[in-house]
């Protein structure tokens, strides 16, 4: 018996060691994760340069609160915002936090209170950012919602078009759908939220989550369109495994943030900030992003190549190493028979594998993994 609450169905592995990629549970047995503690483990389990510069940090100050100056806060911000279209940093613990702050400065910022987000959107748990996604599978049972939330259906412009009025604060989306199907924003679409901002003078805020700290081969997902963000909210990739998020805005914004408006306890404290920096120093350099983006093409087209004339794939979708393989059935049963044969995937919906190999995943690893779902989903389904 556990005495946690239910809320996750959980895999029968017990992890008790880990490095890159590889996972060694309780009974010796190895799997290649495909996972990445979600989108987290970027520079796979381990990593020596973060984990040294915890523990470095760890026996120098371990937390101050922010009453204080953290050096790392300073460092971590100035990397986040010389390779972003953002000028400042406010730091917090998750992603749900993050795209709560993103959600209060919006509307402070604006004096607005409507705010557009897309069906199968995810925003994270928390009463502000449940209620920005675009899913009721993840309101039911939590209303009354925040207010003031319009979900329109994503990469469909001219619903969003017929959506946006002078009342709008912020179009907030992703530029992958993560959780909701891998689904990448159309460029038609992104020009359309710059029309949109450009006519009614409202707010872009891309939930980088996910997409952010180099998973699509970019330092953010963004990166890949004609877009220039007014607010980046991170996390997941951000420590490595450390918990950190962060909400990166542009100069105009800061005011609206002014001392007392918002606030965290933990946020930017001086060990997550060792993890994020060192993290960042790593994946924010050109040539390790050109390695990354090359990798998810080769991943990408052998995927492709091999699961050509398999029935059960409907689509391959995704930018660098963030792919999504639409099957036309409920795929539990896939990703559970793939951790049988020691390779670890998640969905993203009933009907997509969702692969997130960390980005520092090698050929061989990747032809590993290739042959396997290739194997698994060309079997004839019963
Ligand atoms: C995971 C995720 C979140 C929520 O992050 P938490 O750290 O779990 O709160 C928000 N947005 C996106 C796009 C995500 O993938």
């Amino acid at each position: 018996m556990s005495n946690l609450f239910p809320t996750y169905n959980k895999w029968p592995i017990k992890v008790k060691e880990a490095s890159g990629l590889t996972l060694i549970d309780d009974q010796g047995k190895k799997y290649l994760d495909f996972v990445a503690g979600i989108a987290v483990c970027n520079l796979g389990h381990c990593h020596p340069y973060v984990n040294e510069a915890i523990k470095t940090q760890l026996d120098k100050v371990l937390h101050v609160s922010n009453l204080f100056h953290v050096e790392g806060q300073e460092e971590v911000s100035e990397l986040l915002v010389s390779h972003s279209s953002g000028d400042a940093v406010f730091f917090c613990n998750s992603g749900t936090e993050a795209n709560e702050a993103a959600i209060k400065l919006v509307r402070k910022a604006t004096s607005k209170k409507k705010i557009i987000t897309f069906y199968q959107s995810f925003h994270g748990r928390t009463m502000g950012s449940l209620s920005a996604t675009g899913q009721e599978k993840i309101h039911l049972g939590f209303g009354p919602l925040l207010e003031g939330f319009v979900y329109v259906p994503y990469n469909d412009c001219n619903s969003l078009i017929n959506a946006v009025d002078e009342d709008v604060a912020a179009i907030f989306l992703e530029v992958i759908q993560g959780e909701g199907g891998v689904h990448e924003a159309s460029v038609q679409f992104i020009e359309t939220i710059n029309q949109l901002k450009e006519t009614y003078n409202l707010l872009v805020v891309v939930d980088e989550v996910q997409t952010g700290i180099g998973r699509t081969g970019k330092a953010f997902g963004y990166q890949h369109y004609p877009l220039s963000p007014d607010i980046i909210t991170v996390a997941k990739g951000l420590g490595n495994g450390f918990p950190v998020g962060g909400l990166i805005g542009k100069a105009h914004l800061v005011e609206a943030f002014g001392p007392g408006s918002h606030g965290s306890t933990f946020g930017g404290n001086p060990l997550a900030m060792a993890a994020a920096k060192a993290t960042l120093e790593t994946i924010f350099n050109h040539e390790f992003l050109q390695v990354v983006e090359e990798k998810g093409s080769y991943f990408f087209l052998k995927l492709t190549e091999k699961l050509n004339s398999t029935t059960m794939v409907k689509e391959i979708r995704g930018k660098g190493l963030m792919i999504g393989i639409e099957c036309n059935q409920d795929v539990t049963p896939i990703i559970g028979s793939l951790r049988n044969n020691g390779l670890l995937v998640l969905n993203a919906g009933p009907n997509v594998l969702r692969l997130l190999p960390p980005l520092t995943v090698s050929y061989e690893e990747l032809d590993q993994a290739i042959s396997l779902i290739a194997l698994e989903l060309n079997k004839i389904p019963v």
